[in-house]
């Protein structure tokens, strides 16, 4: 391969099916308890995958699942990975005031390091909800003791998306990096080249082809993130949604796992932590593993 060998960093936004933001239109939140619950089995399948490639990544986990399924948080820290918060209740911080925002990091926070016994650093924001409008929410981060958010999307979307952001790590508040994640810059734009729903659309081809370009031309890690709902063809059917919901959701559901598993062979991956955090930044026993991988 002609591209340098960079570690990218892989990263899980752990939710249910149910939970994803294009839903709240059809599915209550006190409906949450009574749907069939798939991703404690998609996140063990996950977690296999993972450790059949020896390879590491970082899970943003909502605090509501991980209050529902400790065990699972305790595995995802057991197989050497870094659990990360996705918030409480995947309420989009643009939806939020200050006050509830606030709530709702500090709340997953602490739910997370109760369970999985070790300081939680990053933050993702539901749908890259962090943009122009409520940039205050760095400054709630940093003082809920968060070091990093993966938060803003640099794209024009219409649910999400700050396409004149930096496109690369940078401090938004004292001691707080937003850490986008990635977008191609071509013809004066920028592509989304990050994983989600454009993974499962593109030909897989293409998605490799955009990644490698990204780390030859920026000579910079990658930013992929996939959710849990995405390998699971046999999840529950939702019913009476629009047809644009519907394609986006299952566009290609059924040969996601493949090409995961394809992107895992064809990229090296690691924690998000260790690969802009750095090494030494107080990471504790993961910190020699980060030195290792580095140096090969
Ligand atoms: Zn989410």
């Amino acid at each position: 391969m002609l591209a340098p060998r960079i570690t990218n960093a892989l990263t899980i936004d752990v939710e249910d099916y149910f939970q994803v933001s294009a839903f709240e239109p059809y599915i209550r939140r006190d409906e949450w308890p009574q749907r069939e619950c798939r991703v404690e089995a998609n996140v063990e399948r996950i977690l296999a995958m993972l450790a059949e490639r020896d390879t590491r990544a970082t899970f943003f986990t909502l605090g509501w699942v991980a209050e529902r399924y400790p065990q699972l948080v305790r595995r995802i820290v057991a197989g050497g990975h870094e659990l990360a918060s996705h918030g409480y209740g995947h309420r989009r911080a643009s939806d939020l005031d200050e006050a509830a925002f606030r709530d709702d990091v500090v709340r997953a926070k602490a739910i997370l390091e109760d369970l999985g016994g070790r300081p939680v650093l990053g933050y993702r924001a539901p749908s890259f909800s962090i943009g122009a409008g409520n940039l205050w929410a760095f400054d709630v981060l940093a003082e809920a003791g968060y070091r990093y958010s993966s938060s803003i999307y640099p794209i024009a979307h219409d649910h999400y998306g700050m396409p004149d952001a930096p496109r690369f790590a940078h401090a938004r508040a004292a001691g707080l990096l937003e850490i986008p994640v990635t977008t191609l810059r071509l013809l004066n734009r920028n592509w989304p080249s990050s994983g989600g729903g454009y993974f499962r659309l593109m030909p897989y081809a293409l998605s490799r082809w955009m990644i490698r370009r990204f780390n030859a031309d920026e000579r910079a890690p990658a930013i992929f993130y996939f959710h849990p709902w995405e390998i699971d063809p046999g999840q529950p059917r939702i019913a009476g949604i629009d047809a644009r919901t519907r394609f986006r959701h299952y566009v290609n559901i059924a040969r996601t796992e493949g090409r995961l598993r394809q992107l895992l062979a064809d990229f090296r991956w690691g924690r998000m932590d260790e690969i802009f955090l750095g090494a030494g930044a107080g990471l504790g026993a993961h910190a020699p593993a980060a030195a290792s991988s580095a140096a090969d």
